[in-house]
């Protein structure tokens, strides 16, 4: 069972439930040390996007700009509430171009910061992770990965795999997926095993149907991890959108999954 969860939204991202203080008691009552919230951050209207990507990918679905003090400060008055649980301030955020200011101005407030590759540059347009995945934009989302984790704002790589929703894990997306990890190891950022992809699986019980976690990018992951040991930080991510998929079948489902492979994972993060 999860011992602690850093990838956790709530209802200002306007398509999770629960306050944060829900997600707080479920997290006690699942005798969690640890609970980040990562609800997803602000993304203004001026992003680098026209109106019509803005829309299209769903920026309507994440904290406002004032919203974010108030998640900030719910966040100080729970510690004080709660103080047997550590409770630490983080958000979920995507990397697109020219937008570093604004990245770095978020990160400042915060104990950590998921990079969430939801879109990315490619060609003068902002494409879309789950659909506009080929052989040659897979290149825009590495890219994008890449300026996250240089830019030193990120601490963890949420749904690595997530480029593989539409994608086979082909020769192109295993020199991808080798990067992603080259990465996150050079730069000592924890790299998620995300539990949520399995909500867009109607056969769960099939692994190679899975979107994400994606069987054959992980046990690639596995054999890497065999081969290096001690380098690559991989840890478990619930991205919850609801107080109850802090431990849903989905959770148990991939915990499964990682005994069966026999990847190791970190239980508890440090920021
Ligand atoms: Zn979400
Ligand atoms: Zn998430």
């Amino acid at each position: 069972m999860l011992k602690n969860n850093y990838h956790t939204h709530m209802k200002y991202c306007n398509h999770a439930e629960g306050e944060t203080v829900d997600y707080v008691k479920k997290a006690i009552e699942l005798g969690f040390s640890e609970l980040g919230m990562s609800d997803h951050a602000p993304i203004p209207l001026n992003h680098g996007m026209t109106p019509a990507e803005w829309e299209e990918n769903y920026c309507y679905e994440n904290m406002t700009l004032d919203i974010f003090d108030k998640y900030l400060s719910e966040i100080d008055e729970l510690r004080i509430k709660y103080p047997n649980i550590k409770i630490l301030k983080g958000l979920e955020s995507e990397f697109l171009d020219n937008n570093l200011e604004w990245y770095t101005n978020l990160r400042k407030r915060l104990d950590y910061m998921i990079l969430g590759i939801h879109f990315y540059n490619y060609d003068g347009r902002v494409l879309d992770t789950y659909r506009d995945i080929n052989d040659q934009t897979v290149d825009g989302y590495l890219r994008c990965a890449r300026l996250g984790i240089e830019s030193g704002l990120f601490d963890y790589l949420a749904h690595p795999d997530l480029y593989l929703y539409n994608y086979e894990f082909n020769d192109k997306a295993k020199e991808v997926c080798q990067e992603l990890i080259d990465l996150c190891v050079k730069y000592d950022i924890y790299f998620e095993i995300n539990t949520n992809g399995l909500k867009y699986t109607d056969n769960k019980l099939d692994q190679m149907r899975w979107r994400y976690p994606n069987k054959k990018f992980w046990l690639y992951v596995k054999d890497y991890m065999d081969k290096n040991p001690g380098k690559l930080k991989v840890i478990v991510g619930a991205d919850s959108h609801t107080p109850d998929a802090l431990n849903n079948d989905n959770v148990k489902l991939v915990e499964e999954f990682i005994k069966e492979i026999g990847l190791k994972v970190v239980e508890k993060a440090e920021f």
